[in-house]
């Protein structure tokens, strides 16, 4: 295809055609491999994520890099995104690194300073070509070193997002609809009424948070409220971390990566598979 694009047009081709881009976590150079092979297969528009514990894992320029390679070799749409950023300083070393989109995370601050914030980041990144993206209300659970109780994790108020949106410029918004990161203890609680009311005052794309373990038709009433985008972390880290302890089980001497990181790699590219088929992204590379 080329280079990394910003995923501002590839996310609002999805909500105007009533489909949601798979974003997947990657922390290896497997794993990238892995959802990339799983998108160019199913002809998925994608977005590659790394939250700031794998930049500061990794490198920017590592991640950079490998994403380009993915995004020459491949025939598919591919972003690359940060995620849940609370650091501007660190926000802006990506972008200049080569992400070509970035998330703000100012959700725990009051609504104020939370569109302060997000507004001078969308500044930076807009001059840069770069996609912006925003939270309003509290998405549960834990992200890196981010930590929401579940008495803490709030709804996004409708109102607000309008406000928000119209204040900030933002051109994708992430509303904390009741859905958490991690593994769900149950079914997520999800208020889809919220979700459809936010929907119907806000025609930015949007964002589903906490995609881990969400069943697959409110995956999918969530794409038709108007979910854009979503994003996949720990479902995706947990297979491929049980193939490799499933290859130590059976044979701890192994001693070779390029063994014991295969079955990751597949595990990791069917789960993927998977998501892109629930999100209705396969076969969407040409619309975007
Ligand atoms: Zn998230």
């Amino acid at each position: 295809m080329g280079h990394l694009i910003s995923s501002t047009s590839m996310l609002q081709a999805a909500r105007e055609q009533g489909f949601a881009v798979t974003a997947f976590n990657v922390h290896t150079l497997e794993m990238l491999q892995a959802v990339v092979d799983a998108a160019q297969e199913l002809q998925a528009p994608l977005i590659l994520q790394t939250t700031v514990g794998t930049v500061k894992h990794l490198g920017p320029e590592y991640i950079v890099a490998a994403a380009q390679v993915a995004a020459k070799q491949a025939s598919i749409p591919i972003a690359l995104h940060l995620d849940h950023c609370t650091d501007y300083d660190l926000l802006v070393a990506c972008i200049r690194a080569g992400y070509t989109s970035v998330m703000i995370d100012a959700s725990m601050h009051p609504y104020d300073e939370n569109v302060a914030r997000t507004k001078e980041v969308v500044k930076v990144a807009k001059a840069a070509g770069v996609n912006i993206e925003a939270e309003l209300g509290k998405v549960g659970g834990v992200e890196d070193d981010i930590v929401v109780e579940d008495e803490d994790a709030k709804l996004a108020v409708p109102q607000e997002c309008v406000s928000f949106v119209e204040a900030t410029g933002v051109p994708t918004l992430a509303p904390a609809i009741g859905t958490a990161h991690g593994i769900y203890k149950g079914e997520p609680n999800i208020a889809f009424g919220r979700l459809e009311e936010i929907a119907r005052l806000v025609s930015v794309p949007l964002v589903l948070h906490g995609g881990s373990g969400i069943p697959e038709e409110q995956v999918k009433r969530c794409v038709k409220l108007g979910m854009a985008k979503m994003n996949v972390a720990t479902e995706l880290r947990i297979a491929f971390s049980n193939a490799i302890k499933a290859v130590f089980d059976a044979n701890p001497e192994e001693n070779d990566p390029r063994k014991y990181m295969v079955p990751a790699k597949q595990a990791v590219k069917a789960l993927a598979m998977d998501k892109i088929r629930m999100a209705g992204c396969d076969g969407k590379a040409h619309l975007v």
